[in-house]
């Protein structure tokens, strides 16, 4: 079937039914999505930027093919990247989100009272935009909570050049390609490391242990190698590759599988609960396999 419509991924078949379909395939498997209308497509400096009304997902946001977060289903991923992290910090007050231009992140992290600031670092401001105007369902309504600082720039830079240390740093990226690359490699880790406080912590999403073990063996052995505590834990994200999503905390001092539970948030939270909360860490034989 031939791409009629234009944009990564977007074809029509042969009843002119519109299609998106992950540019990538691996073992042979590619997610297919069936479009009821595209309701912006753009091309900002750094991707192809597109938010589509899905058949069955409601709304999803589309980065240069890739389908980035549903309205049916991106509450898991925002609140298992920021619950997890934030409630095992007894005490988050100062926040870096690395991406996170939907802005679902940046929504769950100002739900713990002790935070007092949040600086978002979005290469695309286009991503806000579109995020804002669209898909507000993931976004929140109306003006951010105003103790989210936006900053559009690479988030590499950003936090090798600033002095400001954080309590939680949580790498929101896209996938290892294009300008998402950056922030899967050692030398982010460290720069990362020497910006948070001495008993600061990180996360990043470290990919399917499916489809992309390779990535996740890699993340965690690059934090393992610069601090004491790392722990990898799973949800089920039905419209990520396979479903099973793998997430990765690095802290300096707290250790979740010691404490948190007590200290999450649950007001509005439709996925994370304290039993969640346990239960993420326990992983499967071939996951503790690809981190020995
Ligand atoms: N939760 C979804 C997921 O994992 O599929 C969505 C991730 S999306 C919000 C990731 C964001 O990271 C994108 O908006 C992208 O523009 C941004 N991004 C990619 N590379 C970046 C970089 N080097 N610095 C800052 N932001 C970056």
């Amino acid at each position: 079937m031939e791409n009629t419509f234009g944009g990564q991924g977007f074809f029509k078949d042969a009843s002119g039914t519109l299609w998106l379909s992950d540019p990538e395939e691996r073992f042979g498997f590619r997610s297919t999505w069936k479009v009821n209308q595209v309701l912006c497509q753009v091309n900002s400096a750094f991707q192809e930027v597109a938010v589509v009304e899905t058949e069955g997902f409601g709304k999803a946001l589309v980065l240069d093919g890739i389908v980035q977060t549903t309205e049916k289903d991106g509450f898991i991923y925002n609140e298992m990247i920021s619950h997890i992290p934030l409630a095992t910090h007894p005490h988050p007050q100062d926040i870096c989100i690395i991406g996170g231009g939907d802005c679902g992140v940046a929504r769950e992290a100002v739900k713990y009272p002790s935070v007092r600031n949040v600086d978002m670092v979005e290469i695309d401001p286009v991503v806000v935009e579109v995020s804002r105007k669209y898909l507000p369902e993931v976004a929140g309504e109306g003006e951010l909570d105003p103790r989210v600082q936006l900053h559009y720039e690479d988030g590499t830079l950003f936090i090798r050049n600033q002095s400001h240390v954080y309590d939680a740093v949580i790498v929101d990226s896209s996938d290892p390609v294009g300008p998402g690359a950056v922030l899967f490699e050692k030398d982010f880790y460290e720069d990362v490391y020497h910006s948070l406080k001495e008993d600061g912590l990180m996360v990043c999403q470290s990919e399917s242990p499916v489809f992309h073990p390779d990535v996740l063996t890699r993340v965690h052995q690059s934090l393992k190698e610069l601090f004491p505590v790392v722990r990898t834990y799973l949800a089920t994200v039905p419209t990520y590759p396979g479903g099973i999503w793998s997430f990765t905390v690095a802290s300096k001092s707290y250790d979740p599988l010691q404490e948190g539970r007590e200290r999450l948030q649950l007001k509005d939270n439709r996925y994370v609960n304290r039993e969640i909360f346990d239960a993420c860490f326990q992983l499967p034989v071939y996951v503790r396999e690809l981190l020995k």
